[in-house]
C-alpha cells in the first residue's frame, strides 16, 4: 500500500500521484456507500496492481479542509493576483476575494503583477495598505522577472489555488515559475471562447519543486451572500486586534459609540479605503438579509 494525492478525476477514475508516478485508480466500493467520496486533493492510500499503472483507492486520509467551489480538498493557501496596471486594480474586488478566502481559513498571499508597466509605482501605496492590514504582498512581473523566486518559495511543497480577475497574469506567472505547466495565456476573449467549448475538470498540477497548483482560478463566484453581516468583520483581519475593546461586544464598527475600530480609523491606523469597503459590503449583506425575510 502506498500513499498519494488525487490530482484528477475523470469518469469514475481517479488519478493518484504517488512515488512520482500517476496511477489510474478506482475507489473500492465501500466509499460509495458511506458519505465519503474522494475529492481532488485528497490524500489516499492505494494498492497498486502489478503493472504499476492502475490500482485501487482503499482509504481516504483525514482532510484538512474541503472547498466546494471549486470542489477540492486539502488546499493550503490562496495567492490572490491582481495587476498594477492593465487592468487597473479594483480594490473592491480584491477585498471580496480576501473575504472569501479568509472565510475558508486558508493562508493568503497577495501578488501584484505587471509592475513593469506601472511607471509611477502606484502599486507601492496599495502594497503598503495590505501589508499594514497583515498580509504578505509580493510584487511581480513576468516581463522583467521580478518576484518570481518569491512566488516559487510560496508554492514549494504546498497546495495552492490562484485567484484573481481574468487578464492579470495568473497563467503567465505559473508558466514562469514552472515552464512544464504550459498554461494557456493571452487575451481574454480567446479564453472565454475556449471555456465555452470544453468541459473543465478541476486538476491539481504537480509543481516541479514539490507541491501542487490548482489549474483553474478558484473562487469563480464572488458572491458573498452566504456570509452573515455580523461575520464579515472576522474577514477584515486588521479589525481583530481592536474589536475586543469596543464598548459593545456585538459592535459592527459602523454606528455604535465607543468603537475602537473607528477610533483606530481616526488615528489613521486602520486604512480608510479598507474601512469604506467593509461598510459597503456590510450594507450589501444587510440588505440581502432583509430581502430574504
Ligand atoms: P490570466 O487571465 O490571469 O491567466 O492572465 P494571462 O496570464 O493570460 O495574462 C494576460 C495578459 O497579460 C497576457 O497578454 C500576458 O502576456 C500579459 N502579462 C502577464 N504578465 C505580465 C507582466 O508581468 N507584465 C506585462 N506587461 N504583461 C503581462
Ligand atoms: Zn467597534
Amino acid at each position: 500500500m502506498i500513499t498519494g494525492t488525487i490530482v484528477k478525476g475523470i469518469a469514475g477514475f481517479y488519478y493518484v500521484k504517488a512515488e512520482d508516478k500517476i496511477f489510474e485508480c478506482k475507489a473500492r466500493g465501500k466509499f460509495r456507500n458511506v458519505n465519503l467520496i474522494p475529492y481532488i486533493g485528497d490524500l489516499v492510500r492505494i494498492v497498486p496492481e502489478e503493472n504499476q499503472v492502475t490500482g485501487s483507492i482503499v482509504e481516504i486520509l483525514p482532510r484538512k479542509n474541503l472547498l466546494i467551489r471549486p470542489p477540492v480538498a486539502n488546499i493550503d493557501q490562496a495567492i490572490i493576483v491582481f495587476a498594477a496596471k492593465s487592468p487597473d486594480p479594483n480594490l473592491q474586488l480584491l477585498d471580496r476575494f480576501l473575504v472569501l478566502v479568509e472565510e475558508q481559513n486558508l493562508d493568503i498571499c497577495i501578488c501584484i503583477n505587471k509592475i513593469d508597466i506601472d511607471m509611477e509605482k502606484d502599486y507601492e501605496a496599495i502594497k503598503d495598505v495590505y501589508e499594514k492590514a497583515g498580509y504578505k504582498v509580493i510584487v511581480t512581473s513576468t516581463v522583467s522577472n521580478t518576484g518570481i523566486e518569491e512566488i516559487k518559495n510560496e508554492l514549494r511543497n504546498r497546495t495552492t489555488v490562484f485567484a484573481g480577475p481574468s487578464g492579470v497574469g495568473k497563467s503567465s506567472l505559473l508558466n514562469k515559475v514552472d515552464p512544464h505547466l504550459k498554461l494557456k495565456t493571452g487575451d481574454i476573449s480567446q479564453k472565454v471562447k475556449r471555456g465555452k467549448h470544453t468541459t473543465r475538470h478541476v486538476e491539481l498540477l504537480p509543481f516541479k519543486e514539490g507541491g501542487f497548483v490548482l489549474d483553474t482560478p478558484g473562487f469563480s463566484s464572488l458572491s458573498l451572500e452566504n456570509i452573515a453581516p455580523n461575520m464579515l468583520q472576522n474577514y477584515f483581519r486588521e479589525f481583530n486586534t481592536y474589536r475586543a475593546y469596543c464598548k459593545f461586544s456585538e459592535c459592527s464598527h459602523i454606528h455604535e459609540p465607543q468603537c475602537m475600530v473607528k477610533q483606530k480609523l481616526d488615528e489613521g491606523i486602520i486604512d480608510k479605503g479598507r474601512y469604506e469597503r467593509y461598510k459597503l459590503i456590510y450594507n450589501e449583506l444587510e440588505s440581502a438579509k432583509q430581502r430574504r425575510w
